[in-house]
């Protein structure tokens, strides 16, 4: 045995091209807030991406796309207010089906992404039938960790879930926005989002 090579969770899959930078074709490698390299570290980080599917995930424009370390991730959503969070966590809790989520990880579904992200996971709306929508995988290193991500949210459920925020989280993650996208490369596709963190 290769003591140098850390063995790899069986959840754990290499990230598929889905999840890569559609500006530059490759991996996500900066956290768009602390810009610390993600590909080097063991530091888990989070890739959001607001896609328009025209054929499903076979064609698609990205209308934003960012990878964002855990540790910034839990900065960013402490400025949520304590009743926005409560509205959104019983939203999901009300709409979403755990037990199909949990069943995909008893059953160690990880090699078909298709049963993890073809239908929304609020309103069970598939792919092929959703004008926008945002998608979230969880990753370390160059792998995808599979467990509560990945997932697809359709941009209808997400107009619910903004509507049930209070004003104060909405400018915060105003703020947020112009602090993240600023005068980088990250522009043109932040531009558009992101709408809300979850
Ligand atoms: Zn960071």
């Amino acid at each position: 045995m290769d003591n140098n090579k850390p063995e790899q969770p069986n959840n754990h899959r290499p990230i598929p091209k889905l999840f890569f930078d559609d500006l530059t074709g490759a991996r996500m490698n900066r956290c768009i807030s602390c810009e610390q390299d993600l590909l080097d570290s063991q530091m888990p980080y989070f890739i959001e991406k607001a896609i328009k599917p025209h054929l499903g995930y076979k064609a698609y424009a990205t209308v934003f796309e960012y990878a964002m370390c855990i540790n910034c991730m839990n900065e960013h959503k402490g400025k949520i207010s304590a009743s926005s969070l409560t509205n959104i966590n019983q939203y999901f809790q009300k709409h979403i089906d755990i037990s199909r989520r949990q069943y995909l990880v008893a059953h160690e579904l990880y090699d078909d992404l298709g049963l993890w992200m073809d239908h929304c996971m609020v309103t069970d709306r598939h792919i092929t039938t959703i004008g926008e929508c945002q998608i979230y995988a969880q990753c370390v290193g160059d792998q995808l960790a599979m467990g509560d991500c990945p997932y697809m949210i359709s941009g209808e459920a997400l107009d619910a879930v903004i509507n049930l925020l209070s004003a104060e989280t909405i400018d915060a993650f105003d703020k947020l926005k112009d602090e993240l996208v600023g005068p980088s490369a990250f522009q043109d596709l932040l531009k558009g989002g992101p709408r809300v963190l979850l």
